[in-house]
């Protein structure tokens, strides 16, 4: 008795908790209104290949990517042209997997009731 939520739960407090992605996304999202930020993008550096941009052209980009853990903090958060931002976007379809998966998850449970399979 109670495994299955055991196990439930052990996966909701990983990396990938739907409710924790949102919240960092949430903080990056504030965090982009800040002097800090424009800062940062003033100073129109890639992280990554330390070529110079205009402000229009980085985009805010995440060391350690919210879905390994990582969060919205100013030490992990730097400026990334397009171009490196994409390429390691390639490496990290996780984000949109799991709220893919997730979305598929409500329609499904909605449609089926909250039975066993
Ligand atoms: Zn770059």
């Amino acid at each position: 008795m109670g495994e299955n939520s055991r196990k439930y739960h052990e996966l909701n407090s990983s990396h990938t908790d739907p409710a924790r992605l949102k919240r960092e996304r949430e903080k990056a999202r504030e965090l982009r209104k800040t002097r800090w930020w424009l800062d940062q993008v003033n100073r129109g550096t890639c992280h990554y290949c330390q070529k110079k941009f205009s402000a229009a052209q980085l985009t805010m980009d995440h060391l350690i990517p919210l879905a390994r853990g990582g969060t919205s903090a100013k030490g992990n958060i730097v400026c990334a042209c397009k171009d490196c931002n994409r390429d390691k976007k390639l490496d990290t379809p996780v984000d949109s997997l799991f709220e893919q998966l997730e979305r598929e998850r409500r329609k499904r449970g909605s449609s089926e009731g909250e039975g066993h399979v």
